[in-house]
């Protein structure tokens, strides 16, 4: 299928040949376009296999494949009930084979590379995005780059250590280092599947093809999505627009982006009406992975926000703290920013923005096992007792206090 990258803010076009992240005029994000998309889905695969309509791969190599994707929608059985929410429902990121959602962009950005002739490939992250570009680099057995910062603590780099990248921290200005990630790569061969590389930005689409078939191409009212770089959020509209120009669904849902209130340049700029962000000086959340000072794709999520009459707002770390505990109840473990959907969901039914027959969608976008200090603050409700008292210790607990 013909394939272009074209700058999502001047419309300038480049070859999809042309390994770029950014418009060389105005510094936006580049996204791929097609001509007409055919309306087809296949049963089996990979999600790049099933969706191959709305990809510019000529084969997709399924070698490369950890499983990423087909990950379930889980309808609330708890919370719902209890706000008055008929369909509410989490899509479960926390189930890719890196526990995030950015294995589909990773898959997807790899295929690029290789598509491309490229043997090497890297990223900039210290969290969900490096070890799932670390992992998805030895299964393919390119040489990978993943480019941390210096006051990184060794417990985050283990987790991406143990795929055997090659490690750099780097001294300096972490935004900065996105640039210059983008230099050191042309000068060395190595492409970067950064937060919104165009196809890492691709790969995000088929979270929306799912959540289609999911719901038998009912498209929901809303999705609600923690957003830091913006990449993800892109991804996902741009997943259900194509969908609605093959003619698959007939509708677009709203999108909510969420972010944490001690780091959130696209909620302020969206409420005050701005069209470009602003650089946070010194984030502070306990949402680690949606802590973006200055979000490289900040500017056309607040473009597409204004075309889709979505919304963006921030919660706390307490809300979200709240909502990691509320989502456990629905048996989901989510890693804070992950929760950040949920606890923007209880707020938005609560002021009367969400109603009761409207069909919600979460999007859970990492595990809660990769940031186990989030639940420093939590009483544990353990009973002691000794073997001889244990039956005696369960009977009290089945009767209830008296
Ligand atoms: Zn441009």
């Amino acid at each position: 299928m013909e394939c272009q990258l074209i700058c999502t803010q001047c419309g300038k076009r480049y070859a999809f040949g042309e390994p770029r992240l950014r418009c060389d005029g105005c510094r936006e994000p580049l996204e791929a376009i097609y001509g007409a998309l055919r309306a087809e889905v296949k049963d089996q695969g990979s999600i790049l296999r099933r969706f191959k309509a709305f990809y510019p791969f000529g084969e997709v190599s399924e070698t490369m494949s950890l499983g990423e994707g087909a990950t379930p929608l889980i309808p609330s059985s708890v919370l719902g009930r209890r706000w008055g929410i008929d369909a509410l429902y989490f899509k479960d990121e926390t189930q890719n084979p890196t526990w995030s959602f950015k294995d589909r962009g990773t898959f997807c950005g790899i295929q690029y590379a290789i598509s491309l002739g490229y043997e090497r490939i890297g990223t900039v992250s210290t969290g969900n995005m490096a070890a799932s570009v670390a992992a998805y680099g030895a299964k393919a057995g390119l040489a990978t780059f993943i480019l941390v910062s210096a006051g990184i603590p060794a417990e985050k780099i283990k987790p991406i250590a143990v795929y055997g990248p090659h490690l750099i921290r780097v001294e300096g200005d972490y935004h900065e280092l996105y640039d210059e990630s983008l230099r050191a790569g042309d000068r060395h061969g190595i492409y970067f599947i950064n937060s919104d590389a165009p196809f890492r930005v691709e790969g995000s689409k088929t979270i929306a093809f799912e959540i289609c078939e999911q719901l038998h191409f009912q498209v929901p009212d809303y999705v609600i999505i923690p957003v830091s770089s913006g990449g993800n959020f892109r991804g996902i509209l741009k997943g259900f627009e194509e969908f609605k120009s093959a003619g698959l669904i007939n509708g677009i849902p709203k999108l909510i982006a969420v972010q944490a209130e001690g780091c959130a340049p696209i909620a302020e700029a969206f409420e005050r009406r701005r069209e470009k962000v602003r650089r946070v000086r010194n984030p502070k959340t306990i949402a680690r992975a949606i802590e973006n000072p200055y979000p490289p794709s900040g500017n056309q999520v607040l473009r597409k926000l204004k075309e889709n009459g979505g919304l963006a707002l921030t919660v706390s770390d307490e809300e979200i703290l709240d909502a990691q505990n509320l989502m456990g109840q629905e048996g989901i473990f989510g890693q804070p920013a992950a929760c950040a959907p949920l606890a923007a969901t209880k707020r938005l039914i609560s002021n009367g923005y969400l109603k009761p027959r409207d069909r919600i969608v979460l999007v859970i976008t990492g595990a809660g096992l990769k940031v186990p200090s989030s639940l420093n603050h939590l009483d544990v409700p353990v009973i002691s007792t000794s073997i001889g008292g244990l039956t005696e210790a369960i009977g009290k607990v089945i009767e209830g206090p008296c």
